[in-house]
């Protein structure tokens, strides 16, 4: 279908034959570039489709319709492309190779990332480390680059407390994600993390996600506490049109009139995600209910709901914790979630890893 003269025509996606020839998706993509735009070729499992960003409205892309291997080129209708179940009709499975082997968001498989809000110091790093590897955790989250909402409060070890992260891999193979705070901190995160957390008070920080999009580690995209569905899909297409598709996205709790929660965790918003989006959609009980009893019976509603991963605060001693130690669960509560997780995918033909 040729799009309409007046629309703009950036808004297209390229439908690939699936017999088309990598020679022939190659020449597709030349010809977007040559026109000022770029082209990003996501593989299906069933055929190629080409998605074109850009911000050059007048371009005539209907001779992309003649090129051979081309099947059609489709308006999209949302505003976002790359993310889109449109350019992309399977779930994205995002695979994160780590020491103890890898771990699977997406398409089944429900990732697991626990650890600390906040690197301390070694000795609280390691403690933490061990018991949640013990009890089958692959992914290791903390943060040494802490977005506070008071300045007194503890800001993170920075360099020093990714270095401890770094330790952790070496010592318990546990692969890290870990927050950058602004393109000075990515530049470091991006060189000692797995996955690179952006966090929800930078969920619209535009200049960070384009500094995460042209980074070569897979990005977790924390929903903002007032974002809407768009507006975090948006964040992560920001994300992507840079050239990074590797993107988990997570609801981590929005600000509700709700006065017995830190957060409201919207867990509706993984059906409206995955209706929307392949991206996977992790779920974080710990921001989204702020309280240490509530964490078990959300991560549970959270697998069953559907959601591809979830990332939970986890502290060998919650009181004396420098960040979240009321939200943190302990070693053996999430032993308890790891098999309880694992029993409520199973009904769902799901699996945890
Ligand atoms: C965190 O993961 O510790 C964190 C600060 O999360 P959020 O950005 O969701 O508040
Ligand atoms: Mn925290």
């Amino acid at each position: 279908m040729a799009p309409a003269s007046g629309e703009r025509f950036t808004h297209m996606l390229v439908v690939m034959d699936a017999h088309a020839t990598q020679e022939q998706i190659r020449e597709v993509c030349a010809r977007i570039e040559q026109l000022g735009l770029k082209a990003h070729a996501i593989p299906g499992s069933l055929r190629t489709a080409i998605g074109i960003t850009g911000n050059r409205g007048e371009v005539d892309l209907g001779v992309l319709e003649f090129l051979p291997g081309v099947v059609e080129c489709i308006p999209v209708s949302k505003p976002f492309k790359l993310v889109s179940r449109e350019l992309k009709e399977e779930d994205t499975i995002l695979r994160i190779a780590t020491p103890l082997g890898q771990v699977a968001f997406g398409g089944g498989h429900v990732g697991i990332i626990a650890g600390p809000c906040a690197v301390e110091s070694r000795q609280q790093a390691f403690a933490i480390a061990r018991q949640i590897r013990d009890a089958g955790a692959k992914l290791m989250r903390g943060g040494a680059y802490k977005p506070r909402t008071s300045p007194y409060s503890f800001q993170g070890l920075a360099e020093p407390g990714l270095q401890i992260l770094d330790e952790v891999r070496r010592e318990f193979g546990l692969g890290i994600v870990t927050e950058a705070i602004d393109n000075e901190s990515l530049d470091l995160v991006e060189k000692y993390a797995d996955v690179m957390q952006i966090g929800a008070r930078n969920m619209q920080n535009f200049s960070l996600l384009k500094r995460a999009g042209r980074a070569r580690k897979p990005v977790l995209l924390k929903r903002g506490i007032a974002a809407t569905l768009d507006e975090f899909l948006m964040a992560a297409e920001y994300v992507m049109a840079e050239g990074n598709y590797n993107v988990l996205l997570c609801e981590r709790g929005v600000r509700t009139f709700s006065d017995f929660t830190r957060n409201t965790l919207d867990l509706a918003i993984v059906p409206a995600v995955k209706r929307r989006s392949h991206l996977p959609i992790l779920v974080d009980p710990s921001h989204g209910t702020g309280k240490r009893h509530k964490v078990l019976p959300l991560s549970r509603a959270a697998v069953a709901v559907g959601a591809d991963g979830l990332i939970v605060e986890v502290h060998h001693d919650p009181a004396t914790a420098l960040s979240d130690g009321t939200q943190a669960i302990l070693p053996e509560e999430f032993r308890q979630l790891m098999d309880e997780a694992r029993r409520i995918a199973a009904v769902l033909d799901r699996s945890v890893n």
